[in-house]
């Protein structure tokens, strides 16, 4: 693991290099003064351990300006690895190769069949990363690391997918280790709305944040929450599960076993069944919003009281954590104001109206792709920062 020659670095200046490194992986690329800032370390530090970096090609620097200001800015080499993301959702899976310069080289995305067993989804997944390494030019051993994300708790000890998984077929299956081992690479796991909450931070709505929650609305409900710059797990991994409040005791049952959860009046499938009766046939939540802007009354009083549901459990999100920013993503994020203003209106009646006060709702920027993105940034935050000097003087 370690690339020191000897004599060369002590632990205290791997440390500073290390610190660096961290900080323009998950900027993807900043000035001097912006890593001296953003790490305490002096500029003449910063700009010794840069010069060292980039001798070694694991970091390019190019003139910019900065408020007018000459400046250079530092971002990773793009031969400094590769990373894989991988996002299984109910219907689709999605994978993208980037590099850690913050790059997506290669994604696309494939529907799947909800009841597909874990290891077809598997095998699909492996077929796609082949094609898509392949077509971005770089053999499998320039990869770092794979993020994977999946919908539904990951149990932090066993890495075993938890029983109120989206995905029926795949309860109790530890897909890291399924399929770190098909792929011969290092994997890192985690569910859907941590890594929504991830790719809006590092590339959406989220930026220059640290301190956010993600709110997934789609077959289930579930929050990444960004604390202090990081995503907050929980001991156990269940953090977040905001669609698991209860809203109802007497509600609907719902999938986790208890009734009137928050997503027993939000979740796609209780919504479709709303409308139904009266639209008929093969409804999506897609159509529902397309059949909302285009001013559809049943639709839009739909999405709007699930807004008001949904802002419900942010208002409670906002007493708890104080989040600057809430970011709306999944399917019904494309409602827009329909969805937003309701969840507004919740937060403004059931919220401290000081917690209230600072907190703005807006929808994702990154749509469909937050997750796969996430997935990116998952393996630069977590991989060894070794593994990229290693890859980049290999
Ligand atoms: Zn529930």
């Amino acid at each position: 693991m370690s690339t020191d020659t000897p004599g060369s670095q002590s632990s205290l200046h791997r440390a500073n290099l290390e610190r660096v490194l961290r900080a323009v992986r998950m900027a993807g690329s900043l000035t001097q003064a912006e890593i001296a800032r953003g790490t305490g370390l002096s500029a003449a530090t910063v700009s010794n351990i840069v010069r060292e970096l980039k001798e070694s090609g694991t970091v390019v620097v190019a003139d910019t300006s900065s408020g007018g200001r000459r400046a250079r800015s530092v971002s990773l080499s793009g031969d400094a690895g590769i990373v894989v993301g991988i996002d299984f959702g109910h219907t689709h899976l999605r994978v993208a190769v980037g590099n850690l310069a913050h790059r997506v080289l290669a994604e696309e995305s494939a529907p799947i069949d909800v009841d597909v067993s874990a290891a077809q989804g598997f095998d699909h997944a492996e077929a796609l990363v082949d094609r898509l390494l392949a077509e971005a030019g770089f053999r499998p051993d320039k990869v770092i690391g794979v993020g994977l994300g999946v919908p539904g708790p990951i149990d932090v000890e066993t890495g075993a997918l938890g029983s109120t998984a989206i995905l029926p077929g795949w309860t109790g299956i530890a897909p890291g280790r399924e399929l770190a081992e098909r792929l011969g690479m290092p994997v890192h796991v985690d569910n859907d709305a941590n890594l929504g909450a991830l790719g809006e931070l590092v590339w959406g709505a989220g930026r220059g944040l640290s301190d956010l929650a993600y709110i997934k609305v789609a077959s289930g409900v579930g929050a990444g929450l960004v604390v202090n710059g990081q995503i907050y797990r929980g001991p156990g991994g269940t953090a977040g599960e905001i669609g698991h409040i209860t809203l109802d005791e007497a509600g609907p049952v719902c999938r986790c076993g208890n009734r009137g959860c928050l997503e027993t009046f939000v979740g796609s499938r209780y919504l479709l069944n709303l409308l139904t009766p009266t639209l008929g046939g093969e409804l999506s939540l897609p159509r529902v919003v397309e059949l909302a802007h285009q001013g559809d009354l049943g639709c839009r009083r739909v999405i709007a009281d699930a807004g008001r549901q949904i802002g419900t459990g942010v208002a409670t999100l906002c007493n708890l954590l104080n989040p600057r920013r809430v970011i709306l993503g999944g399917d019904l994020a494309d409602a827009g104001e329909l969805v937003l203003g309701p969840i507004r209106d919740s937060v403004a009646r059931y919220a401290i109206p000081s917690a209230a006060r600072q907190l703005s709702v807006v929808p994702g920027t990154l749509g469909g792709r937050a997750e796969v993105l996430g997935a990116l940034a998952l393996v630069m935050s977590e991989a060894g920062d070794s593994s990229a000097l290693a890859v980049a003087r290999s």
